[in-house]
């Protein structure tokens, strides 16, 4: 399989690039399938990429950050996905984590906390949806109460990723009334007494990420550490989805040229009928259109970070970048299952794990449905 040719702005970028392909390949690809198979959270690997200065690529140098384009960025998380999705998408969550704090914190916050966040000491979550509010996310209903010098918080946030294994947690909560001018984030500790994770959710793919329930029963949240002001919450979580929306596009473009690769190397070994199965036509006009999918989707992603990286206007194109990314990554996966046949299905080779990583992309950070939704309504009611 011919690697993937990329333009990147910076000799820089083309270093980071080449780091992040000996990290999967050495480090990563050894682990991956023990780690799934045990649904053993791969804690180290983080350090390793935080010492690497892979978890805050495109934050500010003042506090530590990499100082790198989204575009850069966004094509670490593929590299990394391409080989295991916990990691990608562990990364683009983690970075995701760090933006509440880095666009709307006071400069003593930013200089308290940001800089161990993006050096990669600490691991970071982000808690949005509750089990009666996901697409809906406006209408969460853990509550925190101002008491002296803490907010007093109940409730319970659902599906947090990296949940019992982060070291903070930006919470979404409900500090005024009804609807998403009554929301707040707090970040609070992974020490904050009251705040308890449940076990982890036993899911179909991605086992290795850990995503679970974060139970918050009188959690004593310093008010220190409410980010932006009183009802500022749902606009800091909706401005972190933007990108984190172009992180999960990235992720997806990974998975499928991980399982296009995969494809590629079996269709051009396995042999039926004399021949190579790559040489029949059928199977390499299917390899054919994965792969243009693969580059069209990859072409669209890094279009909507370079609006981004200029400063423009991106939600829509982020929206439009999720939703044809993560749909091909879903199409490339199963096809990739189809030139292995009976070997897609078994656990020998990865075709079936990155099919079954693939599905959770057209859910998280907004469903595919929800995209769409965004998308109409930059058309409509712009
Ligand atoms: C592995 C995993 C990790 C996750 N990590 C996180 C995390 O770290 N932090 C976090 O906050 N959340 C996280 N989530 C939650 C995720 O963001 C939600 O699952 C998602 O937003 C959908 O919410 P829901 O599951 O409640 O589905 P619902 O909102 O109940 O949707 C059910 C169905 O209805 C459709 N639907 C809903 N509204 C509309 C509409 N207006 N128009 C058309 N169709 C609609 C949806 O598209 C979907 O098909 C994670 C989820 C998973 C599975």
């Amino acid at each position: 399989m011919p690697p993937v040719v990329r333009s990147l702005p910076s000799p820089e970028a083309e270093a980071l690039l080449d780091l992040a392909r000996e990290l999967a390949d050495g480090e990563l690809r050894p682990r991956v399938d023990d780690a799934e198979a045990k649904a053993e959270f791969p804690r180290e690997v983080f350090r390793t990429l935080g010492k690497a200065g892979l978890l805050g690529l495109p934050y500010d140098e003042t506090y530590g950050g990499g100082a790198q384009p989204y575009e850069v960025y966004l094509q670490v998380l593929e590299e990394l996905s391409r080989v295991w999705l916990a990691v990608g998408l562990g990364v683009s969550v983690h970075t995701l984590s760090c933006f509440p704090l880095s666009a709307f914190g006071s400069d003593e916050q930013k200089t308290r906390w940001l800089p161990e966040m993006l050096g990669g000491e600490l691991l970071g979550a982000y808690c949005l949806s509750e089990s009666g509010s996901g697409s809906d996310a406006a209408a969460l209903s853990t509550k925190a109460v101002r008491s002296g010098d803490d907010y007093v918080v109940d409730g319970a946030k659902a599906w947090v990723t990296h949940g019992g294994q982060a070291d903070f947690y930006n919470l979404m909560v409900r500090t005024g009334g009804t609807g998403a001018k009554g929301i707040s984030c707090l970040l609070a500790a992974s020490d904050t007494p009251g705040l308890q994770p449940h076990p982890p959710e036993r899911k179909m793919g991605m086992r290795s990420s850990h995503t679970a329930t974060i139970q918050l029963d009188d959690a004593r949240v310093p008010a220190d550490r409410l980010l932006g002001e009183e009802g500022q919450g749902f606009r800091i979580a909706m401005s972190a989805l933007d990108g984190g929306r172009l992180g999960i596009s990235a992720c997806a473009v990974g998975v499928a040229q991980g399982a296009l690769d995969t494809a590629v190397a079996y269709a051009t070994e396995r042999r039926q009928f004399g021949q190579r199965i790559a040489d029949f036509q059928g199977l390499s006009f299917l390899l054919a259109d994965m792969a243009t999918q693969v580059e069209a989707a990859r072409a669209l992603y890094l279009s909507a970070a370079r609006l981004r990286d200029a400063g423009r206007p991106f939600g829509p194109q982020a929206a439009m970048a999720k939703l044809f990314c993560t749909d091909t990554a879903m199409r490339v996966t199963t096809d990739a299952v189809q030139v292995l046949g009976g070997y897609g299905y078994v656990e020998d080779f990865p075709a079936e794990r990155y099919l079954r990583e693939a599905k959770v992309l057209q859910i998280v950070e907004g469903t595919n449905q929800v995209q769409r939704v965004v998308i109409g309504r930059s058309l409509t009611r712009p």
